[in-house]
């Protein structure tokens, strides 16, 4: 047995941890120049559109939902195959969350049931990229201006990543990244807002940095002094620190680098495993160019948590991405049925993400594609 392979983990180099070490050095440890190069950097990889740098993935969809003024009385519509902060972040600005189904071949939102979702409180339908594979942006575009809703991305998994030549970042009204080690890329914690130039930019930059108003032709009571600053609309405190932006601009230069790794590794699992019955490789559909953030594989026949528990004895660190957003108790005590969404339901019982992150060798991939082709017997 050779040592514990985990499904996905950060690559720092020597240019990183030198980068980190340079702003421990300097003048600014939280808010200063690595943060705006940081935000400057990121919009270099959504089309141009602005980022927010904040302090997590959660943080992000927070921020996002609260730019958009969800709130008690709106619905957001919510892809279930996702982890709960897409959900949880909703719920905890007062809005009722309404999960809608998901396409069975990528476990990404469905349009059509988005759209059955839909009634007149709908704020947002919120749909995520998920295993790093874009969701339907058209058609989710479609739907949700139906209904005069905001679009949101959850890219958590998919920074760098394009849809029919567009890249993630430059669709949706509100697009948010994770920069979690098991991610893309990594600022230890670390998430980003990307909205275009607007109110919802103006709105998710002040809700990160408690709401206050600094622009004296804005305030209320600019004569107060020049050391005032006032709050108009309440806000929290996102703000992710330059430490960690100057990290997050070293490891965007290898963005590229990390997506050809992550191809590369994704393309000989799907090789070494296209002919075992007993599983199915992921897709991709037609216009999107995946940044893969999972190896999702469908393991049939009921038999996924057994192939489950043989990897991990055998010291490969698979996971399950994931259980269905509403079988979470907080969810369950609210009323949410299991049943609600059928193909989340079928998705999440075959689902297993193998091992993938770039520095993952091809021998270790050959290993766990043995270990799986052992269980099979095939
Ligand atoms: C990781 C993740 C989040 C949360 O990001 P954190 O940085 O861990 O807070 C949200 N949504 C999805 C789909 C994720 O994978």
């Amino acid at each position: 047995m050779g040592e514990f392979l985990p499904y996905g983990r950060q690559s720092v180099t020597e240019e990183d941890i030198a980068a980190v070490t340079e702003v421990l050095r300097g003048d600014w440890l939280t808010t200063g120049p690595a943060v705006t190069r940081f935000e400057a950097d990121l919009a270099g990889h959504t089309g141009g559109n602005p980022a927010v740098a904040v302090t997590s993935g959660t943080a992000a969809l927070h921020v996002a939902y609260a730019a958009a003024g969800v709130g008690p009385g709106d619905e957001v519509v919510v892809s279930p195959m996702t982890f709960v902060a897409t959900a949880a972040t909703a719920a905890l600005q007062g809005a009722e969350v309404v999960f809608a189904d998901v396409e069975p071949d990528t476990g990404n939102l469905a349009p059509a049931a988005a759209r059955a979702a839909l009634t007149e409180r709908t704020k947002v339908v919120a749909a995520v990229d998920y295993a790093g594979h874009p969701a339907e942006l058209d058609e989710l575009r479609a739907v949700a201006d139906s209904s005069g809703a905001l679009l949101l991305e959850d890219a958590a998994h998919s920074v760098g990543g394009s849809w029919q030549g567009r890249p993630v970042g430059s669709m949706a009204d509100l697009t948010t990244f994770s920069f979690f080690p098991t991610k893309n890329l990594t600022t230890a914690e670390g998430g980003a807002v990307v909205t275009p130039a607007g109110p919802l930019l103006e709105r998710a930059r002040a809700f990160r940095n408690h709401g206050l108003v600094r622009d004296r032709a804005a305030q209320r009571h600019p004569d107060e002094g020049a050391w005032h600053q006032e709050v108009h609309e309440f806000g929290l405190n996102y703000r992710l620190p330059d430490v960690l932006c100057a990290l997050g601009s070293s490891q965007l230069r290898r963005l590229g680098e990390f997506g050809r790794r992550r191809a590369e590794i994704h393309a000989r699992y799907d090789g070494g495993l296209a002919d075992v019955a007993e599983v199915r490789t992921p897709v991709t559909r037609p216009g999107a160019e995946v940044m893969w953030h999972l190896y999702a594989l469908r393991v049939l026949d009921g038999r996924r948590r057994a192939l489950y528990e043989h990897l991990r004895g055998a010291g490969i660190g698979v996971q399950v991405n994931y259980i269905p957003a509403y079988w979470h108790p907080v969810f369950e005590d609210l009323g949410y049925r299991r049943g609600l969404c059928p193909a989340a339901e079928g998705f999440y019982r075959e689902q297993l993400s193998l091992p993938l992150f770039p520095d993952l060798t091809d021998a270790d991939v050959d290993r766990v594609i043995e270990e799986i082709r052992a269980f099979f017997g095939s």
